[in-house]
């Protein structure tokens, strides 16, 4: 299911950012260029892998290797085993507060922590998972370098990145809540599994239905937010 929670976060990103471009909220005004817009979804994609790392094959688990296996085994002990802790709002609060004050830590910081989720989200958008491992890894290494440091190079700003990471975590909640096992969002206080919806995952509806729709979203988002006139020269 990971290729569709990247897909959700990426358009749920898009979705927020249309929402407040050109805003005054809480006294910031929002003027997101293209680069805040592509870094903004990409981290929410990133985010939105982030609650499964309590899962052994989850995308997230396997897209750093032996590093990414050991935060797995622990964060699924930490937070109760797979579809527990890290599927709650407490997971997102604590995810976001922690990015937060990652920021205010330091720039360098967030570059590498930027560079590590914008590789989990190709890895989740399909970049990772051709049959060729290797070439693929590559790839996707590639793709993340370039992406990153253009980011960096366009002094990208990053004040929003903890509210992101925190949204893009909330987003998979909804993804898992269409599937029969709902998910135990107000963990530790209450248990109980919340939200358990009728597709299987993987399913058919996933594959031909979810997917495709979300792709077209991607697309039509990409129209709408960005200001192409702007962003292509005129070469006439
Ligand atoms: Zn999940």
């Amino acid at each position: 299911m990971g290729h569709s929670h990247a897909l959700s976060g990426v358009v749920g990103g898009m979705a927020v950012a249309a929402a407040v471009q050109d805003r005054e909220i809480f006294g910031v005004t929002f003027e997101l260029g293209p680069g805040e817009i592509i870094a903004g979804s990409l981290v929410c994609a990133g985010a939105a892998l982030l609650p499964d790392v309590d899962h052994r094959s989850a995308t997230v688990t396997k897209t750093y290797g032996k590093v990414t296996e050991i935060l797995s085994d622990m964060l699924n002990f930490l937070f109760g085993g797979h579809r527990m802790g890290t599927h709650s709002f407490f997971f997102a609060a604590l995810m976001g507060t922690l990015v937060t004050l990652l920021a205010l830590w330091s720039d360098l910081a967030v570059q590498i922590f930027v560079f590590l989720l914008v590789g989990i989200a190709l890895q989740g958008l399909g970049f990772g998972l051709d049959k060729n491992r290797a070439a693929s890894g590559i790839i996707n290494a590639l793709g993340t370098a370039a992406i990153t440091l253009t980011l960096y190079a366009t002094g990208t700003d990053y004040s929003w990145l903890g509210m992101a990471v925190a949204f893009g975590v909330i987003l998979h909640f909804f993804g898992d809540m269409a599937t029969k096992m709902g998910v135990p969002i107000f963990w530790p206080l209450y248990r109980k599994r919340v939200g358990q919806g009728g597709f299987a995952t993987d399913g058919p509806f996933e594959k031909k239905v979810v997917t495709p729709l979300l792709t077209v979203a991607v697309v039509l988002g990409s129209v709408y937010l960005f200001d192409w006139p702007e962003i292509l020269p005129d070469h006439t």
